[in-house]
């Protein structure tokens, strides 16, 4: 599907090739936001439905795509899409007016515009996402840039939806501390029932304490397309730095932790980042370990990896429950009485992830559960001797 022809009331899409040209043009001016728009189940229903009813579906949400971005792009602006494709892309080239180039807001407004019109049309989910072109390659540069887009709008969604979780969280003790207070305002109460609702507030108090550290904890991780991306730190300095932090609690409980790196480790990842991977993991190793007990770290050297362990003499994690904990919100078999809200861990592993590399959980041969995570070395340390 093509058209030379790509301005205000006469918008057609254009082929993904020839959007390629108009982008890499624009680009010498200034960033171009590129907007993304993907039929996921598009794939499935061509192979359960046949090539005609795919067919015919595509056409659709390619008549909707078009009247939607003729609505919604302003002149200059370009949309583009090939026949057979479940991809929808637009590339926003118009010069920006008074200097002001669409920002955040804007794209975000084009794509939901958009992507109503197709789900309406199609009726079909629509994945959405966007990113800031900044240089272009012509070979492979737009099928990378349409997979950062989609990258990007799939954490935005993570983000939304994690904030949202946590509104929906922060109330239930809110309302629960307003109704207690309220109680003793009214005077209506027994006594001597007084203080076990003052405690009652303030263990909801320290709740709310708890989300939203954690909130601020997973908001200040930068979310953005290249967050993570491009800085090396050394574990070992890390490692120090996160025995540092967890040291009060591991005295509070007598815990001895033992830390230990084989080889100088360089990890490309950012310093903070991977603070904070190990601080989660070592509070979890101490809070859930044995009073007087030991928690161990170690970075090590395998192959293109670093290796972090974190070991604990806890009551470790049963096999079920292995992938689960790492969900958001997810508090496993031995989380009560233990203060929490299943955070820590869906930070850890979106941290690793994020890197490019991985966290799982097995037994520890201290008795308890062995964190595991394998990051990406540096890439020029990879291949030198270790
Ligand atoms: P939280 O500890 O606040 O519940 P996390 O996301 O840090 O949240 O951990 C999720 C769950 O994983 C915990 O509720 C707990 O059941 C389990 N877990 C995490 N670390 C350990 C550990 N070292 N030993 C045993 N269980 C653990």
């Amino acid at each position: 599907m093509a058209s030379a022809t790509n301005s205000r009331g006469r918008k057609r899409p254009l082929s993904l090739t020839a959007l390629c040209a108009r982008i890499e043009r624009a680009v010498a001016r200034a960033p171009v936001p590129l907007l993304v728009l993907r039929l996921p189940e598009f794939e499935r229903i061509a192979w359960r439905d046949g090539k005609r009813a795919a067919k015919r579906l595509e056409r659709r949400a390619a008549l909707a795509f078009e009247a939607a971005a003729r609505r919604a792009l302003r002149a200059g602006d370009v949309s583009a899409h090939d026949c057979g494709s479940d991809v929808f892309v637009i590339a926003m080239t118009a010069p920006a007016r008074d200097d002001r180039a669409p920002g955040t807001a804007d794209c975000r407004c084009v794509l939901e515009r958009i992507a109503a019109a197709l789900s309406l049309r199609s009726g079909l989910r629509v994945q959405t996402g966007w990113t800031a072109i900044r240089r272009f390659e012509r070979n492979a540069g737009l099928a990378h840039e349409i997979d950062a887009a989609l990258e990007r709008g799939a954490r935005e969604r993570e983000r939304y939806e994690f904030f949202a979780a946590i509104g929906h969280e922060l109330r239930t003790p809110l309302t629960s501390i307003r109704g207690y207070l309220e109680t003793l305002i009214d005077g209506a109460l027994d006594p001597a029932l007084a203080p076990q609702f003052l405690r009652t507030a303030r263990r909801e108090a320290l709740r709310m304490g708890r989300l939203l550290d954690g909130m601020f904890e997973f908001s200040l991780l930068d979310l953005s397309a290249d967050a993570l991306g491009g800085r090396t730190c050394e574990v070992e300095r890390q490692i120090e730095l996160a025995c540092e932090v967890v040291r009060p609690l591991a005295d509070n409980r007598g815990i001895a932790v033992r830390a230990q790196c084989a080889a100088r480790c360089v990890a490309a990842l950012d310093p903070d980042a991977c603070l904070q991977l190990l601080v989660n993991l070592l509070e979890n190793a101490i809070k859930y370990g044995r009073d007087g007990g030991a928690v161990h770290v170690e970075a090590s050297v395998a192959g293109a990896d670093v290796l972090i362990r974190v070991d604990d003499d806890g009551p470790g994690i049963a096999p079920g429950e292995r992938d689960s904990i790492f969900g958001l919100r997810v508090r496993g078999a031995h989380s009560h009485a233990r203060p929490g809200a299943g955070i820590g861990l869906a930070i850890v592993k979106m941290i690793a992830e994020r890197a490019g590399g991985a966290i799982r959980v097995t037994e520890s041969p201290l008795g308890g559960a062995r964190f595991e995570a394998s990051l990406p070395r540096k890439a020029e340390s990879v291949g030198r001797a270790s």
